[in-house]
Protein backbone atom coordinates (compact mmCIF):
# COMPACT_ATOMS: atom_id res chain seq x y z
CA UNK A 1 0.00 0.00 0.00
CA UNK A 2 1.82 3.36 -1.19
CA UNK A 3 0.73 5.18 1.45
CA UNK A 4 0.76 2.61 4.28
CA UNK A 5 3.67 4.57 7.11
CA UNK A 6 4.38 0.70 8.41
CA UNK A 7 5.16 -0.49 4.64
CA UNK A 8 7.12 2.43 4.13
CA UNK A 9 9.46 1.62 7.60
CA UNK A 10 9.55 -1.94 5.98
CA UNK A 11 10.61 -0.74 2.72
CA UNK A 12 13.22 1.09 4.81
CA UNK A 13 12.12 4.90 3.23
CA UNK A 14 11.18 5.21 7.22
CA UNK A 15 13.69 4.15 10.26
CA UNK A 16 12.82 2.68 12.83
CA UNK A 17 14.79 1.16 15.97
CA UNK A 18 13.84 -2.85 14.67
CA UNK A 19 14.24 -5.09 17.25
CA UNK A 20 14.19 -8.31 14.65
CA UNK A 21 13.26 -9.19 11.26
CA UNK A 22 12.85 -12.25 8.51
CA UNK A 23 11.10 -12.64 5.67
CA UNK A 24 7.37 -12.42 7.02
CA UNK A 25 7.52 -10.31 10.23
CA UNK A 26 9.17 -6.97 11.57
CA UNK A 27 9.70 -5.95 15.32
CA UNK A 28 10.52 -2.96 16.45
CA UNK A 29 10.09 -0.13 19.25
CA UNK A 30 7.25 1.85 19.42
CA UNK A 31 7.94 5.56 18.50
CA UNK A 32 5.18 6.40 21.02
CA UNK A 33 6.22 3.76 24.36
CA UNK A 34 3.41 3.27 26.83
CA UNK A 35 5.87 1.44 28.88
CA UNK A 36 9.77 1.18 28.49
CA UNK A 37 10.17 -2.00 25.56
CA UNK A 38 6.56 -1.52 23.93
CA UNK A 39 7.14 -3.05 20.57
CA UNK A 40 5.19 -3.94 17.32
CA UNK A 41 4.94 -7.02 15.74
CA UNK A 42 4.20 -6.49 11.90
CA UNK A 43 3.49 -8.57 8.79
CA UNK A 44 5.94 -7.47 6.17
CA UNK A 45 3.25 -8.15 3.60
CA UNK A 46 0.72 -5.40 4.08
CA UNK A 47 -2.63 -6.96 5.56
CA UNK A 48 -5.18 -4.36 7.55
CA UNK A 49 -6.39 -6.19 10.23
CA UNK A 50 -7.09 -9.91 11.99
CA UNK A 51 -9.89 -10.19 9.05
CA UNK A 52 -7.68 -10.39 6.33
CA UNK A 53 -4.47 -11.28 7.91
CA UNK A 54 -3.10 -14.64 6.69
CA UNK A 55 -3.23 -17.62 9.19
CA UNK A 56 -0.11 -18.86 8.93
CA UNK A 57 1.37 -14.73 9.25
CA UNK A 58 -0.33 -14.35 12.59
CA UNK A 59 1.09 -17.70 13.71
CA UNK A 60 4.73 -16.34 13.50
CA UNK A 61 3.54 -13.10 15.47
CA UNK A 62 2.06 -15.38 18.03
CA UNK A 63 5.39 -17.62 17.85
CA UNK A 64 8.40 -14.39 18.25
CA UNK A 65 5.62 -12.41 21.19
CA UNK A 66 5.83 -16.26 23.27
CA UNK A 67 9.44 -15.97 22.69
CA UNK A 68 10.10 -12.77 23.37
CA UNK A 69 7.76 -12.59 26.56
CA UNK A 70 10.80 -14.16 29.14
CA UNK A 71 13.64 -11.82 26.49
CA UNK A 72 11.36 -9.06 27.67
CA UNK A 73 11.32 -9.96 31.31
CA UNK A 74 15.04 -10.63 31.66
CA UNK A 75 16.09 -7.84 29.52
CA UNK A 76 14.01 -4.93 31.18
CA UNK A 77 13.15 -6.17 34.22
CA UNK A 78 9.50 -6.50 33.55
CA UNK A 79 6.63 -8.48 34.97
CA UNK A 80 4.42 -9.37 32.53
CA UNK A 81 3.23 -8.31 29.48
CA UNK A 82 0.31 -6.90 28.04
CA UNK A 83 -0.76 -7.95 23.98
CA UNK A 84 -3.06 -5.24 22.10
CA UNK A 85 -4.72 -5.83 18.74
CA UNK A 86 -6.71 -2.62 17.53
CA UNK A 87 -9.22 -3.20 14.58
CA UNK A 88 -11.21 -0.66 12.73
CA UNK A 89 -12.28 1.73 15.90
CA UNK A 90 -9.20 2.61 17.86
CA UNK A 91 -6.70 1.31 15.18
CA UNK A 92 -4.82 4.63 13.72
CA UNK A 93 -2.51 2.81 11.59
CA UNK A 94 -4.14 0.30 8.82
CA UNK A 95 -1.31 -2.53 8.42
CA UNK A 96 -1.87 -5.50 11.01
CA UNK A 97 0.39 -5.28 14.19
CA UNK A 98 0.12 -6.74 17.54
CA UNK A 99 1.06 -4.33 20.35
CA UNK A 100 3.72 -5.80 23.38
CA UNK A 101 3.51 -3.92 26.09
CA UNK A 102 5.80 -5.04 28.95
CA UNK A 103 4.47 -4.69 32.16
CA UNK A 104 5.98 -3.38 35.61
CA UNK A 105 4.80 -3.93 39.15
CA UNK A 106 2.11 -0.90 39.91
CA UNK A 107 2.70 0.99 36.93
CA UNK A 108 -0.51 1.67 34.99
CA UNK A 109 -1.31 2.06 31.38
CA UNK A 110 -4.18 4.17 29.44
CA UNK A 111 -4.42 2.71 25.59
CA UNK A 112 -6.47 5.73 24.99
CA UNK A 113 -4.36 8.86 26.33
CA UNK A 114 -0.61 9.61 25.98
CA UNK A 115 1.90 8.22 27.70
CA UNK A 116 5.07 8.47 29.68
CA UNK A 117 7.57 9.14 27.26
CA UNK A 118 10.93 6.56 27.64
CA UNK A 119 14.19 6.76 26.68
CA UNK A 120 13.37 4.90 23.56
CA UNK A 121 17.00 4.61 22.17
CA UNK A 122 18.10 3.51 25.71
CA UNK A 123 15.81 0.73 26.18
CA UNK A 124 16.56 -0.26 22.18
CA UNK A 125 20.29 -0.53 23.39
CA UNK A 126 19.39 -2.90 26.52
CA UNK A 127 17.31 -5.09 24.06
CA UNK A 128 20.17 -5.78 21.47
CA UNK A 129 23.17 -5.99 24.04
P1 LIG B 1 -2.81 1.62 16.70
O1 LIG B 1 -3.65 2.65 17.36
O2 LIG B 1 -2.97 1.66 15.20
O3 LIG B 1 -3.00 0.25 17.26
O4 LIG B 1 -1.32 2.00 17.08
C1 LIG B 1 -0.38 2.49 16.18
C2 LIG B 1 0.92 2.57 16.92
O5 LIG B 1 1.95 2.85 15.99
C3 LIG B 1 0.97 3.67 17.99
O6 LIG B 1 1.29 3.09 19.25
C4 LIG B 1 2.04 4.61 17.50
O7 LIG B 1 2.81 5.15 18.54
C5 LIG B 1 2.85 3.74 16.57
N1 LIG B 1 3.48 4.45 15.46
C6 LIG B 1 2.87 5.37 14.64
N2 LIG B 1 3.74 5.81 13.72
C7 LIG B 1 4.92 5.17 13.96
C8 LIG B 1 6.20 5.23 13.34
O8 LIG B 1 6.44 5.96 12.37
N3 LIG B 1 7.17 4.45 13.85
C9 LIG B 1 6.95 3.62 14.93
N4 LIG B 1 7.99 2.88 15.35
N5 LIG B 1 5.75 3.54 15.54
C10 LIG B 1 4.75 4.31 15.06
ZN1 LIG C 1 1.14 -1.46 5.06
Amino acid sequence: MNDCIFCKIIKGEIPSNTIYEDDTIKVMMDINPKTNGHLLVLPKEHYENLLDIDDNVLSKIITYTREAYPMLNEKLGSQGLTLVNNNGEGQDVKHFHLHLIPRYIGEKIDMESSNNRSEIDEIYNKLMD
